[in-house]
């Protein structure tokens, strides 16, 4: 039978696997299932230790699934499918898909696609079915991956999209609510400038901000990247721009989140890109709202001073 979905405890000797490749702590989501938004699907592993979310920043691309830490567990699929595709190089030397490592491919009877990346290795019995109750590999760290971790996916032929996994699968308990940390802003002529809360300069001509955010799901949680789920900028109570990483569209020049391309959310790769403004003198009240998925909202007000 499959393991249902747990807390960690402590006085569970496979804790120690978990205590020793966890980067982040885990969530229950047992006691969430009856908040499922989408009742088809259940989570790929029994315990939650989420090291990355959908829609973040990889430098020069979007993030298409999320992360969650775990070596060598047994992964299940998140509903009853048909394998699509499964490569395992101890089986399929041949075959090479760089990056994703030993990974497999189902469809769901919804006809979305689950993917899992990076397995230590697959188990099929050659059954191109497979059901909740059956794993489909164990977890691991081939391709390019950096540490033990399973990467999941959900794709929409149809739609031609990857989905926020998190919109589909069961709820998880979040009451943390994402970090503003700061703005950087840019102007021609000098260099970036870091604002805590307020900055006076002398200026002419436009200048661009970007934000440093952060979520992450627990308190006590050591990873604090995470990416957020909704992103607003106001300039003096005027809306300027909004995004919701609820979607990645696949175009033929380059994936989309809101009709938006990677550079133009993350034109500083690590950083929100806020807008680009030309202000006239005078103090402006910059407003950043970071929403995560489970409704957490922060917002915090930067003051820019421009003396000409
Ligand atoms: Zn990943």
């Amino acid at each position: 039978m499959r393991k249902q979905t747990t807390l960690p405890t402590r006085y569970k000797p496979w804790i120690l696997i978990a205590v020793i490749f966890a980067t982040a702590l885990s969530c229950s989501t047992r006691s969430d299932q009856a908040n499922n938004p989408f009742p088809g699907y259940t989570w790929p592993l029994p315990e939650l230790r989420f090291t990355s979310f959908f829609g973040e920043t990889r430098g020069n691309h979007f993030h298409n699934g999320i992360d969650l830490s775990s070596h060598l567990e047994s992964v299940y699929p998140v509903a009853p499918g048909t394998i699509l595709f499964a490569w395992d190089k101890k089986r399929y030397p041949f075959a090479n898909t760089p990056g994703m490592g030993n990974w497999t491919a189902i469809l769901h009877g919804n006809q979305q696609i689950s993917v899992y990346l990076h397995l230590d290795r697959i188990i099929t019995n050659d059954q191109p079915r497979i059901g909740t109750e059956q794993p489909l590999g164990k977890s691991g760290n081939s391709g390019r991956s950096s540490g033990s971790h399973l990467h999941f996916s959900l794709y929409d032929p149809q739609k031609n999209s990857y989905l926020n996994p998190l919109e589909k699968l069961p709820q998880v308990r979040d009451d943390t609510k994402p970090q503003i940390r700061h703005l950087i802003l840019e102007r021609d002529g000098h260099k970036p400038v870091l604002i805590r809360e307020k900055f006076s300069f002398h200026h002419q001509g436009s200048v661009i901000l970007h934000a440093s955010i952060q979520d992450h799901v627990s308190r006590n949680e050591l990873h604090r990247n995470l990416g957020i789920y909704f992103l607003e900028i106001h300039i003096n109570g005027e809306k300027k721009s909004s995004y919701r990483f609820d979607t990645i569209e696949i175009h033929p020049e380059g994936p989309q989140v809101n009709g938006k391309k990677f550079g133009d959310i993350f034109a500083n790769k690590r950083y929100y890109y806020l807008t680009k403004a030309i202000l006239p003198s005078g103090t402006h009240k910059i407003t950043v709202i970071a929403e995560d998925l489970h409704k957490n909202r922060s917002e915090k007000e930067f003051l820019l001073t421009l003396n000409q």
